[in-house]
């Protein structure tokens, strides 16, 4: 009891103490300077050969990519089903969208999702009984199907991209199911979600519409449609749906279209 007592101000202190140095970023601070050189130049060779992302990205800011692929690498689970060998390739591939998605925050984590379940193609999902490419499961699990993932990245902007439609659902499940998420995106969610129900009749009444139809299924699938168009076709996006676009910009704290991908708040 007497222990226990003692120890309890001690840990209030280091809980207290981990808390401000990640708020303040020095956390993210240290991570810059525990990478190797060795290591952040090959991961920028990988990356470049690998995504039109991080080439879109100005010089200075490819070290903070490499530097977040590096740390998630390191935290996240990546399992291979139905045989899927899990290569380091993949390991970089896999965890390139959430990197690119969180790109803009200082809060990169999603907290909850930990682990990537990757099948070779299509498969059965266990909470629909269904054949599916991709899901989210609120347990803190995304699947994917890894046929359907890299076809993504071939074409860069035909605005399907398996790897960001189902982080985007792993970002808004975040925001909506925990505080432990950047500051201020509750808000800028709400606004989006206004928005995507008027944009969601129209696709129900089969308007003609910038997004595919899937968008129309509901605000969830709207939200992981629109975040696809937002990186694979900005301007066209920008252009179409200005209002969308704008809140767009200010949730994930980008603009591609103006070149700056961590905007101050
Ligand atoms: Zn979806």
């Amino acid at each position: 009891m007497n222990n226990n007592s003692n120890i309890l101000p001690f840990l209030i202190i280091i809980f207290f103490l981990i808390y401000t140095l990640k708020k303040f970023g020095v956390l993210n601070y240290l991570d810059t300077i525990l990478i190797s050189r060795k290591t952040k130049q090959e991961l920028k060779d990988f990356y470049s050969k690998q995504l039109n992302y991080f080439n879109s990205l100005p010089y200075k800011d490819r070290d903070r990519f490499v530097i977040r692929a590096n740390k998630l690498k390191k935290s996240i689970h990546i399992i291979g089903k139905n045989d899927f060998k899990v290569t380091e390739e993949v390991r970089l591939l896999s965890i390139a969208a959430q990197v690119q998605l969180t790109f803009g925050f200082n809060q990169f984590f999603l907290n909850k999702f930990h682990t990537i379940l990757i099948y070779p193609d299509t498969y059965e999902s266990k909470l629909t009984g269904k054949m599916h490419y991709g899901e989210v499961n609120p347990r803190g699990i995304i699947v994917i199907s890894w046929d359907r993932f890299l076809k993504g990245y071939t074409i860069p902007n035909d605005k399907i991209n398996l790897g960001l439609h189902e982080m985007a659902h792993a970002l808004m499940h975040t925001i909506i199911c925990s505080s432990d998420h950047e500051d201020g995106l509750d808000k800028y969610l709400r606004d989006i979600v206004r928005l995507s129900k008027i944009e969601i009749e129209k696709i129900k009444n089969g308007e003609n519409h910038l997004y595919r139809k899937y968008a129309g299924a509901n605000i969830y699938e709207f939200f992981a449609v629109s975040v696809e168009h937002f990186f694979e076709a900005p301007d066209e996006l920008k252009l179409e749906l200005p209002a969308l676009y704008q809140y767009l910009t200010k949730l994930l704290k980008q603009d591609p279209t103006i070149g700056l991908f961590h905007l101050k708040k």
